[in-house]
């Protein structure tokens, strides 16, 4: 068994308004609660809109709830003249632990590249927070059987140029593409075999101990159906969840098999 504290993080994606998502913490909390939920055993993160971070901080902090929670994307830049965007340091205001960088859906239809997802990295680690960074081949990729090159090609080139500190709070997520939001799950082996892969290539990129510490997230149709085989592979260490995520009785099963 690694040290490693597994995850799950929900998702929400463009979904519930502040008090959608403020009701929604309330009954996840209770249910955890009654159902006597370790958080020391395993760490559980929201991801709402922005229009919802406020709501939740007031929550988390009055209720002094265990479940932490962060951003969908964020600016690569601090502050200026960039409508619409949002600081890293903003969001690390609003008690934020986390910010999902580089989601597919970012990737595919806003102009987030490579060189983007580096910035977003650093931004989010110089406002201390984590980074959690997602990677996945396409259905094109799979197809062609360079499914593990590809994806671990994604986690190289925003790794490459972090130091070993930087690294070691890194948080990967495994999302294969064609996986997301269609009902079809990648194997327990193959989500294994990607999550081994990267800690190959962090093994031969940084000190020892950062290959041992960073997480690797299964994402891509994950319910409480598949997550109990996936999170027996040694090498994944948890679950960054969408469409199940939208649900607090899901949601709250998936958390007790993790
Ligand atoms: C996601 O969007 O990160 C995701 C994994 O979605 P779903 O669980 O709905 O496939």
């Amino acid at each position: 068994a690694s040290s490693r504290i597994p995850m799950v993080a929900g998702n929400w994606k463009m979904n519930f308004d502040h008090l959608e998502a403020t009701a929604f913490v309330q009954r996840f909390a209770r249910d955890l609660r009654a159902r006597r939920f370790d958080f020391a055993k395993c760490e559980v993160a929201l991801f709402p809109s922005f229009t919802s971070l406020r709501s939740m901080q007031v929550l988390v902090e009055s209720d002094n709830l265990k479940i932490r929670y962060g951003a969908q994307t964020v600016s690569v830049t601090s502050q200026g003249a960039f409508t619409g965007d949002v600081s890293a340091d903003m969001i690390a205001r609003l008690g934020c632990s986390y910010v999902i960088v580089g989601h597919s859906e970012r990737r595919k239809y806003h102009p987030e590249d490579d060189a983007n997802i580096v910035d977003q990295v650093r931004a989010v680690l110089a406002a201390g927070m984590q980074p959690i960074l997602c990677v996945g081949e396409s259905l094109e990729e799979r197809r062609k059987g360079i499914e593990l090159d590809f994806a671990v090609g994604q986690v190289h080139d925003v790794t490459r140029d972090l130091s070993d500190a930087e690294a070691t709070r890194l948080i990967i997520a495994y999302e294969p593409v064609w996986a997301i939001g269609t009902g079809l799950v990648a194997t327990p082996q193959s989500a294994q075999d990607a999550a081994r892969a990267f800690r190959e290539d962090l093994r031969a990129t940084f000190d020892g101990q950062v290959a041992g510490t960073v997480r690797v997230l299964y994402g891509g149709s994950v319910t409480s159906r598949n997550a109990i085989e996936l999170i027996e592979e040694p090498d994944v260490d948890g679950f960054l969840i969408g469409g199940a995520a939208l649900h607090v009785d899901e949601l709250t099963k998936i958390c007790m098999e993790t």
